[in-house]
C-alpha cells in the first residue's frame, strides 16, 4: 500500500476499460482499448460528419494500424471549429443536449461551438464524480464557485455529480464579492473555483475563522500558480488539488491526486499527444509542445486530432501514488499568452504568475507591454486590499526583477499602478495579457 492515498482515477479506469476487478490497468490494457476507441471514431465521423467526411477523404478505411498512425491524419483546428461546427455535429440537432459558445475576448472572430449529447454528459459527470473523490468523502460540503446557473453547465454538472457520492454541491457561482462568498462558504469542508477569485476569499478579513474547516481546495479554469496555491493553503491549513480541461474536452481533462505531481488523465474518454507547435510533429513523451486531443467516446460532436492551444507535457514513469492512468505535467497555459519580445524571446504569462503571486497582499494584476525608444515597457496595475501595506509597489518591483526573462530581456520596468477596485473579467476565468499594443 503507497504512503499516499492512490487516485481513485484508477480503479475508475479500470472499470471503463472493462477488466475485471480483480486485474489492474496498465499500458498494455489501456493502449488496446485507446486504439480501440480511436478507430471507432475516426469510422464514426466519416460516417456521420460532413465535415470529417471531406477532412479524411483520401485515407484507407484501416488507417490506424497502431496509436503513433494517428499522426497520419490531419489536425482539427479552432477555426475549424468556428465556421465547420454544423458540419462536425455526428447527430440531428434533437439530440443535442447543450450547446456551447465560446467567444474569445477583444475580437471580432466567429465564435467556437461545440456540440453535447446526453450521452456525453454522462461520461463527465462521471469523471467528476470519481476524481471528486480525491478530496472529498460522503457527508461532505462542497462550495462551488463556478457557474452553474444553467442546466448542465459546469456548477451544475459538479453538484450533480458530488450527489452520487453523497457529497453536497452547493452552487454559489463565481466570485463577484469575496466577502460573501467567504460566509458562504461556512459549513463547507472544499471551495472549487477559479484561482485568482479563491484567493481573493483567503486574503479576505476573517477568512482565517475557516482555518480547520475547509480542508480542500480545487483550482481550475486557469494556470495555478504555485506561489497563489501556498497561500491559500497558508490561511486554511488546506490541501489544493489542481484540475485541467476546456469546453472542447467536456470540461473535464485531469486532476492531481495527492502527491500533486501532475493531472491523471481521463484516458478512458480523451486522447493526448503532443506536438512540436511550428512543424506540428509528434514529440516523445517527457517533452514540452502543444496538447492535441481526440475524444474517444464523443457522440454529438467528436473531435480527431484537436490542436487545443494550450502547452504541455507527458509524464513519463508511474506516479508515487500507485495509480495507472497517463499523467500530464501542470499546463503552464496557452502557446498565445506569451508576450513576443522579439529576437525569439518570449516571455510567458505564467513567468509572472508565480513570481508576482509571492508579493504578499497582491491579490491580481494587469500586464502590458509598451514599445519605448526600441525597448519595451512593462506596464503593470496591481490589485490589493484597501489595507494594503505601504510597501506593496517595492515588493512588485523587486518580484519583477527576480523575473529572469525580465532582466535579460530589453524590458524597462514601467509604472505600478494600485487597484482596490476588483476589475470584472470575461467570465472565463482566464487572464491574459492585455496588449502588446506600441
Ligand atoms: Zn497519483
Amino acid at each position: 500500500m503507497s504512503a499516499i492515498d492512490r487516485t481513485p482515477l484508477h480503479a475508475w479506469l479500470g472499470r471503463k476499460l472493462g477488466l475485471p476487478a480483480s486485474s489492474e490497468p496498465g499500458p498494455e490494457s489501456l493502449a488496446a482499448y485507446q486504439l480501440d476507441k480511436l478507430r471507432h471514431t475516426v469510422s464514426y465521423v466519416r460516417q456521420h460528419s460532413p465535415f470529417y467526411r471531406k477532412h479524411l477523404a483520401g485515407l484507407p478505411v484501416d488507417v490506424l494500424g497502431s496509436l503513433p498512425d494517428l499522426a497520419r491524419l490531419p489536425f482539427t483546428t479552432e477555426q475549424d471549429l468556428r465556421e465547420h461546427h454544423l458540419g462536425m455535429l455526428c447527430v440531428s440537432q434533437g439530440q443535442v443536449a447543450r450547446v456551447v459558445t465560446l467567444n474569445t475576448s477583444g475580437t471580432t472572430a466567429a465564435p467556437k461551438r461545440l456540440y453535447f449529447s446526453d450521452a456525453d454528459l454522462e461520461t463527465t459527470l462521471d469523471f467528476f464524480h470519481h476524481g471528486m473523490a480525491t478530496m472529498v468523502q460522503p457527508g461532505g460540503r462542497v462550495l462551488i464557485l463556478l457557474p452553474g446557473a444553467t442546466p448542465d453547465s459546469v456548477g451544475d454538472l459538479l453538484a450533480r455529480a458530488l450527489a452520487r457520492m453523497q457529497v453536497t454541491g452547493v452552487v454559489h457561482g463565481p466570485v463577484g464579492d469575496p466577502q460573501a462568498a467567504l460566509e458562504h462558504a461556512e459549513g463547507a469542508d472544499c471551495l472549487v473555483g477559479i484561482p485568482v477569485q479563491v484567493l481573493a476569499m483567503a486574503e479576505q478579513p476573517g477568512a482565517d475563522k475557516l482555518r480547520g474547516a475547509i480542508k480542500s481546495v480545487l483550482l481550475t479554469t486557469d494556470y495555478v500558480p504555485q506561489a497563489l496555491a501556498r497561500r491559500v493553503e497558508a490561511t486554511w491549513g488546506c490541501e489544493v488539488f489542481e484540475h485541467y480541461g476546456m469546453t472542447e474536452t467536456g470540461l473535464g481533462a485531469g486532476v492531481d491526486c495527492r502527491a500533486h505531481q501532475g493531472y491523471h488523465l481521463r484516458a478512458a474518454d480523451l486522447y493526448y499527444e503532443v506536438v512540436e507547435p511550428a512543424s506540428g510533429a509528434p514529440l516523445p513523451p517527457g517533452e514540452e509542445g502543444e496538447l492535441v486531443l481526440t475524444t474517444l467516446t464523443r457522440s454529438a460532436m467528436p473531435l480527431v486530432r484537436y490542436r487545443t492551444g494550450d502547452l504541455g507535457r507527458l509524464l513519463p514513469g508511474p506516479c508515487p501514488c500507485g495509480g495507472f492512468t497517463p499523467r500530464l505535467d501542470r499546463v503552464p497555459g496557452r502557446l498565445s499568452n506569451r508576450l513576443n519580445l522579439g529576437k525569439g524571446d518570449l516571455l510567458p504569462m505564467w513567468l509572472l504568475d508565480e513570481a508576482l503571486f509571492a508579493v504578499p497582499g497582491l491579490l491580481d494584476y494587469r500586464a502590458a507591454l509598451r514599445l519605448q525608444d526600441g525597448g519595451y515597457c512593462l506596464e503593470l496595475t496591481v490589485q490589493a486590499a484597501e489595507d494594503v501595506h505601504p510597501t506593496l509597489a517595492a515588493e512588485v518591483e523587486e518580484a519583477l526583477a527576480e523575473v529572469s526573462a525580465l532582466t535579460h530581456g530589453d524590458i524597462a520596468p514601467g509604472p505600478i499602478e494600485i487597484s482596490h477596485q476588483a476589475w470584472s473579467d470575461d467570465g472565463t476565468g482566464k487572464r491574459s495579457f492585455l496588449s502588446t499594443a506600441g
